[in-house]
């Protein structure tokens, strides 16, 4: 805390695992002995850089680019890279030491990372998004690999930005397909790669449901975003029976008490590059409100917050309970902040934490890796099926790591632990590191 005082979003991301892991700290004196929160809270490297770009009219601009590589005790560094105004060293860092945890929770021999910039890729042109990615990576390239760290996508990275620094490593580097995760299909991507997280969400439901004797089929759910999580997550669960009644975008959000159709958010959000208002010009029953959804007023069975971080507070969390949610599982990275948490343990809501339910897109990025390592392309149903097993086993694994340290039904102290022991292991293992 008084080294970096300023960085509000990865202190808070730290104390909520270290809270978990006083239990685990009472168990294991070796954690406390060989100083190992102190390093695992330190990134193994940041890496913080110009990135010069021009505009269509000729302009020049600069923004910022981050990589941090959190920790490798279990693979390369593996994490995703977003574009969004709001990113500074803080949420990186955030994002990569949450994502050391989520990758171990994988079961996949994958590190932490996350990068990105404070470019905005809203209202840019093609040619602008592929010149800021050129210049990205011409940085960026000297710093990852295959066997080092490979980045994806995230908020505002998508295929066609994931396309586009390929093209620019390949240029610097040569072709290496593992570089980059998230590649269209025609290159080297992973069939349901794109749906992953959103489906990977729906897997971790599914069991946290089960293993409290209920079921997805006849619930009401509250998706937030529009991203390629929320749609996903929304086919997913209407798939699974569910009536997905809500999704949002940064101006506000569309509800539909019969259910929102992915096919029209997908021709809106992925073909149109649109907005959600625009939602209720294709389906008349739906009515648009400003503001967050987690504001408005309707009874509902499961939230999945899916658009970005913090955007959960108490008082909504409060409303929650008054509206009967029962169960909430986090498909964007953080979104409930500390005290929203603290209501829904108070409440006695089951609560999914991100690092565990959205571990789905990170799981296939991995499974991305292993396909081009042996050059061959695995079905849809194959890599389908991976994710919904490792969505179950993380199920599993938290909620037995809860039991095991005394703290039965807490799934977000339960994924902390579990994330926590093999990267505690590995780094005990390899020496002072
Ligand atoms: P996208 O960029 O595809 O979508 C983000 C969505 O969230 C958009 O609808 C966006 O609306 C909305 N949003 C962003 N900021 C706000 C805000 N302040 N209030 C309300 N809505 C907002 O991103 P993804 O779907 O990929 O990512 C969503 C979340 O999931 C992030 O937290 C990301 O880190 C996490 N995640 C993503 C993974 C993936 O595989 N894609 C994997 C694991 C986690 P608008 O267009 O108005 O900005």
């Amino acid at each position: 805390q008084q080294r970096d005082p300023e960085q509000v979003e990865f202190q808070e991301a730290v104390f909520a695992v270290l809270d978990s892991l006083v239990p685990v700290l009472e168990k294991h004196p070796r954690v406390i002995q060989e100083n190992l929160l102190e390093r695992l809270v330190e990134p193994e490297r940041v890496i913080e850089f110009r990135v010069p770009w021009q505009d269509d009219a000729g302009s020049f601009h600069v923004n910022r680019g981050y990589r941090v590589q959190f920790n490798s005790a279990i693979g390369p560094y593996k994490g995703g890279l977003r574009f969004h105004p709001s990113v500074n060293l803080s949420t990186v860092k955030f994002l990569g030491f949450e994502q050391t945890f989520k990758n171990s929770l994988t079961g996949l021999p994958i590190g932490g990372g996350k990068g990105g910039s404070d470019f905005d890729p809203k209202g840019k042109s093609d040619s602008e998004v592929m010149r800021f990615c050129q210049s990205f990576m011409t940085e960026l390239a000297r710093h990852i690999g295959p066997d080092l760290d490979v980045p994806a996508g995230d908020i505002g990275v998508g295929g066609r930005e994931v396309g586009y620094l390929f093209g620019a490593y390949k240029r610097l580097r040569g072709y290496q397909n593992g570089v980059l995760t998230g590649k269209n299909l025609t290159f080297g991507g992973s069939l349901a790669r794109t749906e992953a997280t959103g489906y990977g969400l729906l897997y971790y439901t599914q069991a946290m449901l089960h293993a409290n004797s209920d079921q997805i089929a006849g619930k009401k759910i509250k998706i937030s975003g529009s991203g390629n999580v929320a749609i996903y997550a929304l086919q997913k669960a209407t798939e699974m029976g569910a009536t997905v009644v809500t999704v949002s975008d940064s101006d506000g959000f569309v509800y539909d008490p019969a259910g929102i159709d992915d096919g029209v958010v997908r021709q809106i959000k992925e073909v149109k590059r649109g907005r959600i208002k625009e939602y209720v010009k294709e389906v008349p029953t739906a009515v648009y409100h400003p503001g967050s959804v987690w504001d408005f007023d309707v009874e509902y069975d499961i939230a999945l917050p899916c658009a970005t971080q913090n955007e959960i507070d108490e008082a909504q969390a409060k409303a929650m309970v008054q509206q009967h949610v029962k169960y909430i599982c986090e498909g964007a990275n953080m979104p409930s902040d500390e005290q929203a948490i603290a209501v829904y343990h108070e409440n006695g809501i089951a609560y999914g934490p991100a690092k565990a339910a959205n571990a789905g897109g990170v799981a296939v990025s991995a499974l991305e890796m292993s396909q081009n390592s042996e050059r061959l392309s695995w079905t849809f149903n194959e890599v389908d099926d991976r994710l919904e097993k490792i969505m179950h086993d993380i199920f599993a694994e938290s909620e037995k790591a809860a039991e095991d340290y005394g703290l039965a039904g807490n799934y977000q102290a339960g994924a902390n632990i579990a994330g926590f022991k093999k990267v505690a292991i590995a780094m005990i293992a390899q020496g002072l590191v």
